[in-house]
């Protein structure tokens, strides 16, 4: 993150309606007017600082919005109801019937399940292909491309995109670069490295709680107003409206959002160094063994460190399992998909978030059913949490030499 965006974000300073230290909450759907004139200005777009009706915007949703546009340095952002809300409504509002999409085969299940089936109700194609392999990116852009789709750090796989290299494709194309930075706020700025729009999940890091399901899209005023039109913006006509007092919540958490995100890279990268030494078959960015540490390094913010996710091959989905509830058991965490909690979560994707992937092309881009994604949480005694892991896997004879494939 530019030292801009960051003082940009943390000089955000806003006054209740009585003086309170945080913004009061709109808890309104719609909104009087005392002359006609202005209601019809306001309808049209043309009226500043007039609301009309929530689904459209609210001082809430402008607020958390304001924040995470200066969080991702663009112009501006729209919050939605979900990050499924926020993606769906940037593809169908850059993408015609007929036209084509390139994007990384690995990204979060349920994108992938709208791109490949929901689509095809609109003849809209995806090409599903390595986004590391630049080469390949470029030979699949046809003239019906609409847009180059990837995610910064990949789920679950934490493969790394090269932004700035994919967004030089892209920009020679003359079509837009979108980013999903779910896993890697501030660590990852996708739009200072040339990507023309952010989406995130705010259910996760950016939240932090795990009670709220929220996205946002990032990007120049243009684009964010053109998803708001009330005639052709799929933002505004889909009606993944985020909620006021969501909204609010969401805001106040972002307050500790680069503490938190330190903490969670600090303890990922201390599990997967020492994990990694145990022989086990880890996958963290933060690693030399990783392919994309170097692409990473390079395009990081390094005070928010490499992340909060690492994935552990333990062999086959009944070791993960057994890994999986023995940990719960021992209070190391949650056996639950999502991401972003205090506390540490797991879930093995082949049978959860990534199920929608079909097994054969799991199993191509190297997504094997013994796979667990771990979100970290924020342990205050990592060194303990280590020890408490590690006789979970001797326990269950998981580690080198006993690995036993059941
Ligand atoms: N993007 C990524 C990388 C995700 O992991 C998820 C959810 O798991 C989503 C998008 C979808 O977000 P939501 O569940 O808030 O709709």
């Amino acid at each position: 993150m530019s030292k801009k965006a960051a003082n940009d974000l943390q000089d955000l300073q806003y006054f209740g309606e009585y003086g309170g230290v945080n913004p009061s909450i709109s808890d309104s759907s719609t909104y009087t007017f005392l002359s006609a004139k202005t209601m019809f200005d306001t309808f049209e777009g043309n009226t500043e600082g007039c609301y009309l009706y929530s689904r459209h915007s609210s001082p809430s949703n402008l607020y958390l919005g304001e924040a995470l546009a200066a969080l991702e340095g663009t112009e501006t952002a729209n919050v939605y109801a979900s990050g499924m809300g926020a993606i769906t409504s940037v593809i169908l509002q850059l993408c015609n019937a007929n036209e084509h999409i390139v994007s990384s085969r690995t990204v979060y299940g349920g994108t992938y399940a709208f791109m490949k089936n929901f689509l095809k109700k609109l003849h809209i194609k995806t090409s599903f292909l390595d986004i590391t392999d630049l080469d390949a990116v470029a030979k699949s852009i046809t003239p019906e491309t609409k847009m180059i789709y990837c995610e910064s750090v990949s789920n679950p796989l934490l493969e790394v995109a090269d932004i700035a290299a994919l967004s030089k494709i892209a920009k020679a194309h003359h079509i837009p670069l979108v980013v999903d930075n779910t896993f890697s706020p501030l660590s990852i700025s996708p739009a200072k490295l040339g990507a023309d729009i952010v989406v995130h999940s705010l259910t996760k890091f950016i939240n932090g709680t795990s009670d709220a399901v929220a996205g946002v899209v990032c990007g120049t005023t243009d684009f964010c107003l053109s998803l708001k039109d009330v005639n052709s913006g799929a933002g505004m006509l889909l009606g993944s409206t985020l909620d006021s007092l969501r909204a609010a919540s969401i805001l106040k958490n972002m307050r500790t959002l680069h503490i938190r995100m330190k903490k969670h890279s600090e303890n990922a990268q201390f599990l997967a160094e020492k994990f990694e030494a145990d022989d086990l078959r880890i996958v963290y960015p933060g690693l030399p063994s990783h392919p994309g540490h170097l692409v990473m390094e390079d395009q990081m913010n390094p005070q928010y460190g490499f992340g909060g996710l690492l994935t552990m091959d333990v062999g086959s989905l009944k070791n993960a399992n057994n890994l999986m509830e023995r940990m719960q058991d021992r209070k190391l965490g949650y056996l639950a998909v999502s991401l972003g909690f205090y506390k540490t979560l797991f879930s093995a994707p082949g049978t959860s978030t990534s199920s929608e992937i079909p097994l054969e092309e799991q199993e191509e881009m190297g997504l094997g059913d013994g796979l667990i994604r771990f979100s970290i949480g924020l342990d205050d005694d990592i060194e303990r949490t280590y020890e408490l892991m590690k006789s979970c896997m001797q326990d269950l004879k998981l580690l080198h030499p006993n690995v036993e494939k059941v």
